[in-house]
């Protein structure tokens, strides 16, 4: 059977975790965050120093390693690389930005994009990542691009890391994404780009609930018209 996927890309920042989380329980579907898995290689290549330019050790860290997902009893959802609980470590911006350098290399991108493909196919999933309308599921039945301006987004990443936020550090934060997104952007794998056929969303200014409800309806609306045919 082919799986059910809803796609969502789009730069840091943008809302897509939040937005994919709640989209996805309000669908009852698996919801997955494909910039943990990367986040996760980016740690553990650090970890054990191997240079992103070390193709063969980072095929080799990917084929070793297992990536696994589990819920807590508060609903938070855990990452675990071959059992250790990685949930914590892969949210620093040092984290943020190995994962981009380790997202580059086409071979870690083929590990990682034959797992979530895998985790597709137990049924219903919404996806969020820079590539997951483009490349990983081309077929998406709905795919979302969405973005939100520099300010809005460096400004909703700094309320992530700290309760107050001050200018300094939404300037630090914006410096921080705006260089990652570029890498992201200008890759020769795989680069951040919207799908030709995605619903682009600009959530500056709008709120979760907003967006969730929109997003809800159209993925509604695109299942009933493909029941009809
Ligand atoms: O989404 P998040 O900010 O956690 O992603 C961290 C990094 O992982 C991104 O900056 C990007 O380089 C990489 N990534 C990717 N493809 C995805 C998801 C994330 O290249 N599908």
């Amino acid at each position: 059977m082919k799986p059910v996927v809803v796609a969502i890309d789009g730069p840091a920042g943008a809302g897509k975790s939040t937005v994919s989380r709640r989209l996805a329980q309000l669908l009852g579907f698996q919801y997955v965050d494909t910039g943990a898995m990367y986040r996760v290689v980016g740690v553990l290549a650090a970890e054990r120093r191997i240079a992103c330019e070390d193709v063969e050790a980072l095929d080799r860290l990917c084929r070793e390693t297992s990536i696994t997902f589990r819920d807590d009893a508060e609903g938070r959802t855990h990452v675990y690389a071959d059992g250790r609980d990685l949930t914590d470590a892969i949210r620093t911006p040092e984290a943020a930005q190995w994962a981009s350098k380790v997202s580059a290399v086409p071979q870690v991108r083929a590990h990682l994009v034959a797992q979530q493909r895998a985790l597709a196919a137990k049924g219903g999933v919404v996806m969020e990542g820079r590539d997951i309308g483009t490349v990983v599921f081309p077929d998406a039945v709905a795919k979302f691009f969405l973005d939100a301006s520099p300010r809005e987004r460096a400004r909703r990443r700094a309320a992530e890391l700290h309760q107050q936020v001050s200018e300094d550090e939404i300037e630090r934060v914006a410096r921080d994404i705006a260089e990652r997104d570029a890498r992201d952007r200008t890759r020769a794998h795989a680069p951040l780009k919207p799908a030709h056929d995605a619903v682009y969303v600009d959530t500056t200014g709008k709120s979760i609930d907003e967006v969730v409800q929109l997003l809800y309806e159209i993925v509604t609306a695109r299942r009933a018209e493909l029941a009809r045919l």
